[in-house]
């Protein structure tokens, strides 16, 4: 039984071999393979040694790099499938996966460097919690510049949440649900909160938020915002609202390239698109 696995060791062994067939014997007795030169057979003493002359088979170059191609290849693979993976689970609305730097119009070239100096500086921002705070209008690209760094930080295996508010609060708000949700905000290594500012300040959503933006600020973890609220202008008489802003300024305006302040297309884009006759989509 041991010889027939040996043998069969033998034949794959053969078969691993791309050159196998134009083998020859060289000066030390051993088969060469007949295109790198190197032998495929070994002289083994102690281990397996009841083989015809105590020969086994080994790689030549040619062997060896056609099992590297094929490690490569195979964790190519695992790592696509961990990328489809964090896409899956960090999107809540599939069309954020197409938010990339690639697709960037050009329209906020300061959204877009602060964006790219977050990735690139994402260990030592992780490290010290540090977020960022994207504010402007509807149709600036907020959304689109945090999913940017959202979408580059998951091609380099980083898992990602991105969500609006209303969901938190709903399932923060289920006995079912919190505890999974809440498990979530503290554990996940990047939190984006797309949108921020536009649910209903009722008492009962603002003791959630804070609960939630509180659980997020305890966990060191990084916090990164999009708003139509300028953190300027944080302003309320509402306790609840406070409380809720000074969480969010402490972990989202505090590293140097934050608050992005988004106000329209870069006034540069704007001229040149004018001078081509193109309309901005807005
Ligand atoms: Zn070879």
């Amino acid at each position: 039984m041991f010889t027939e696995a040996i043998g069969n060791m033998v034949r794959n062994a053969m078969a691993a071999n791309p050159n196998a067939g134009e083998e020859y014997t060289g000066d030390d007795g051993l088969l060469h393979c007949g295109v790198c030169g190197e032998p495929v057979q070994q002289v083994v003493e102690e281990l397996i040694k009841f083989l015809p002359g105590g020969i086994a088979p080994t790689q030549c170059r040619c062997m060896r790099e056609r099992f590297r191609l094929a490690r490569e290849e195979r964790e190519r693979e695992k790592a696509q499938q961990r990328t489809a993976e964090l896409q899956r689970l960090g999107f809540a609305d599939p069309a954020y996966m197409r938010f990339t730097f690639d697709r960037d119009n050009g329209s906020s070239p300061k959204a877009r460097e602060a964006a790219e100096w977050y990735v690139e500086n994402y260990h030592r921002l992780r490290a010290e919690g540090k977020g960022m705070l994207f504010m402007g209008d509807t149709g600036t690209g907020k959304t689109f510049y945090a999913c940017c760094i959202a979408n580059a930080l998951i091609q380099k295996g980083v898992p990602v949440w991105v969500t609006t508010m209303q969901p938190l609060l709903r399932k923060a708000g289920d006995f079912s649900t919190a505890d999974g949700v809440f498990n979530q905000i503290k554990s996940i290594d990047l939190l984006v909160l797309d949108d921020f500012g536009t649910t209903q300040n009722t008492p009962r959503n603002l003791d959630l938020m804070f609960e939630i933006i509180d659980a997020r600020a305890r966990s060191g973890l990084p916090l990164i915002v999009t708003t139509n609220l300028d953190p300027e202008e944080f302003k309320t008489e509402s306790l609840g609202l406070k409380r809720v802003y000074s969480r969010i300024k402490a972990m989202c305006c505090t590293c140097e390239k934050s608050p992005v302040r988004m106000t329209g297309e870069d006034l540069r884009v704007q001229s040149a698109r004018a001078a081509h006759g193109v309309h901005s989509a807005g």
